[in-house]
């Protein structure tokens, strides 16, 4: 438990005062719906799936099954336009533009920056260790300023695909005053267990999950935010009325009720992880590959400008990541069928040297 941690200090003024957009409906539910403009002849195709009324502001069917699935409480889930909308939200709830701070810990995620960027946010950056590229807390918690606002953890990370150490994980929860981001898009893909359950007993954590890696939802545009119930209620408050529009909330339903067929496909790519993990191994031109946890490869090659553009010219696209610090020559491959990845490791072999 964080003894310090006070959710009421950190969140911006206006927020906190803030009324939110309030529709008729939400007051009365069924009946003679005349109330929001909506048109009374439908759609216009036949199949209209009830498309001419507005969707459930509150996705309470999605978020009851996210929960069930998770085992947590509805009361603890957000569900957002993917994890990009969830990221939004918390700068808006939390860091006053020009005047607070976040911290990120690079070789990461962009988003954050970007995100820090559009809300005129400062960064700090501490980067991970080069060796593992494990969290260096105290270096971390020794940059913490009195207005850093939000610390961002990607476990499994992107582009490096490791998953941070759990007790390094815990310190920066329980030491850190402000909340503390644990971005777990790729968690499926790896042995760990979600933080998502623990969100009730660190009142400053907050889990971010999509339906865009392990589901294959990457179209429907579907995060998940986990959190303690107030913090939920301020996204809930911050967020457009109707955020989840009526294909996508029935899409994510259809997904969680195959979570088997998910769980197998899972278990597929972590095959051919491995798979493509050996075969790259074997090429001359890669220098190392390193573990991964989710469903990419971070790979060393000795020249990884000249590989990412001869691949490019066969239409082959991968990552360039060599710009990320401790990440010099290194690309960013993700695992494709077993036929995709027999494309890419001959084109590989034919590039030679
Ligand atoms: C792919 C990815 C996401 C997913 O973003 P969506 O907006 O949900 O598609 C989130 N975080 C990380 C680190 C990712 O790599």
């Amino acid at each position: 438990m964080n003894r310090s941690f006070d959710l009421q200090k950190i969140i911006r003024p206006n927020i906190k005062k803030l009324v939110p957009y309030h529709s008729a409906r939400e007051d009365f539910g069924e009946g003679l719906l005349l109330d929001a403009n909506e048109n009374s002849l439908g759609t216009p195709f036949p199949d209209d799936q009830q498309l001419h009324r507005y969707p459930d502001p509150k996705q309470t069917k999605l978020r009851d099954l996210i929960a069930e699935w998770r085992g947590v409480r509805t009361q603890n889930v957000f569900t957002g336009v993917g994890s990009d909308e969830g990221i939004d939200l918390l700068y808006r709830i939390f860091c006053g533009p020009g005047q607070d701070r976040v911290l990120t810990t690079p070789p990461t995620y962009g988003m954050y920056n970007v995100s820090a960027n559009i809300h005129d946010i400062s960064v700090d950056q501490v980067l991970l260790d080069e060796e593992g590229f494990q969290l260096p807390v105290d270096q971390i918690l020794e940059t913490v300023k009195p207005n850093t606002k939000m610390l961002f953890l990607c476990s499994p990370n992107n582009p490096t695909g490791n998953t941070f150490a759990t007790e390094d994980i815990r310190t920066l929860i329980k030491e850190f005053q402000g909340i503390v981001i644990l971005d777990e898009a790729y968690i499926d893909f790896s042995n760990r267990e979600s933080w998502a359950p623990k969100v009730v007993d660190y009142p400053n954590l907050v889990v971010l999950q999509t339906l865009s890696k392990s589901f294959g939802l990457a179209g429907i545009r579907l995060g998940i935010t986990y959190a303690q119930e107030e913090i939920i209620d301020y996204m809930m408050k911050v967020k457009a009325p109707y955020n989840i529009n009526k294909l996508t909330a029935e899409k994510a339903i259809k997904g969680l009720q195959n979570w088997e067929t998910v769980q197998f496909r899972v278990d597929a790519i972590k095959k051919e992880r491995k798979q493509l993990k050996d075969k790259l191994e074997q090429l001359k031109m890669v220098q190392h590959v390193y573990e991964s946890e989710a469903n990419f490869l971070l790979t060393k090659f000795t020249d990884a400008q000249m590989v990412y553009k001869q691949l490019a010219d066969q239409d082959i696209i991968i990552r360039y990541r060599g710009n990320q610090p401790h990440c010099k020559n290194c690309l960013r491959i993700t695992v494709g069928t077993p036929d995709e990845n027999e494309r890419l490791i001959s084109a590989l072999k034919k590039l030679g040297s």
